[in-house]
């Protein structure tokens, strides 16, 4: 209806019926507004602005293109403020999404540092003694071989000592490495560091031969490491205790047994494997 007034308006216009024209698109804007379409009251008014303005009528022409101003300017903040408080609804979701993330991501990253040792990178006791008892367990209810290592490096006092505590750092980290390497190589085997400069490598599905043998490897490879790289005239070794009997009472019975073998083994002259 108010395009059709509009339109009517338009046609008395053109036919040079000035007053009928203006009372028709009065007529389509009082409509327009009493719908409360602004956009159409704006237009209405701007087109009355105009013809005035061509009658040479300027105050009135003024007066029309003020109240076409007035609605413009209403439209113009109500979108503003619908599109404002739309990037406002629209970045709040997005910061509580990215906080909710970050504080996930925070979480787990917090979980992983409380898990692992940061010296080597290695799991730390609390991971280790919660993946004995969980292996044990295992090896309890499946009844399948465990074995279970603690290494201590050698005379590590005496590197401290000659070549510093960096240095001594250093080994710590190296014979981690190795120890990681001999652990890659048995996807079920678990390495991390129980100590100052001892190690625990559970080694579950392994029979005490196999698991002796896996030992032996790791105690190989840190002799024939070329431990100079680290420091000129650095030599290091490791002692290794491994404990095979899962039929033992419980896990730190079983640590206990290999921690044994490793006083065996310091005792027996080091650099080697006893069980
Ligand atoms: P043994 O062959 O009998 O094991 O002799 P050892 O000298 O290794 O004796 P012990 O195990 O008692 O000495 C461990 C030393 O390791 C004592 C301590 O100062 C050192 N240590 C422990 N943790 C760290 C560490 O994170 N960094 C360094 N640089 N030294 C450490
Ligand atoms: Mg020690
Ligand atoms: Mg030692």
């Amino acid at each position: 209806m108010v395009e059709v007034y509009g339109e009517i308006a338009e046609l008395y216009q053109a036919r040079g019926r000035t007053a009928r024209a203006k009372a028709g698109l009065l007529a389509a804007v009082a409509l327009a507004e009493s719908l409360g379409s602004r956009q159409e009251a704006a237009k209405g008014y701007e087109r009355l602005s105009q013809w005035c303005e061509e009658a040479g009528e300027y105050a009135e022409a003024l007066a029309y293109h003020r109240q076409f101003h007035d609605r413009w300017k209403t439209i113009h903040s109500e979108d503003g403020d619908r599109r404002l408080r739309r990037m406002q609804a629209e970045y709040e979701t997005k910061h509580a999404r990215h906080e909710a993330e970050m504080s996930r991501e925070y979480a787990a990253e917090m979980e992983q540092l409380a898990r692992t040792d940061a010296l080597t990178g290695l799991a730390n006791r609390r991971t280790m003694e919660e993946q004995i008892r969980r292996c044990f367990e295992q090896s309890r209810t499946e009844n399948a071989p465990l074995g279970v290592a603690i290494t201590d490096i050698d005379r590590f006092k005496s590197v401290n000592d000659t070549f510093g505590h960096a240095i001594g750092d250093a080994v710590i980290r190296q014979v981690a490495r190795l120890l990681a390497d001999v652990a890659g190589q048995n996807p079920a085997a678990f390495a991390g560091r129980y100590g100052g400069e001892e190690f625990v490598l559970l080694l579950p599905g392994l029979d005490t031969g196999t698991a002796i043998a896996v030992c032996e490897d790791f105690r190989e490879s840190v002799a024939a490491f070329d431990w100079a790289t680290v420091a000129p005239g650095l030599r290091v070794t490791v002692s290794v205790g491994v404990c095979g009997d899962h039929t033992v009472r419980d896990d730190t019975a079983m640590i206990a047994r290999a921690d044994e073998q490793l006083y065996v083994a310091k005792q027996t002259g080091r650099n080697r494997v006893c069980t």
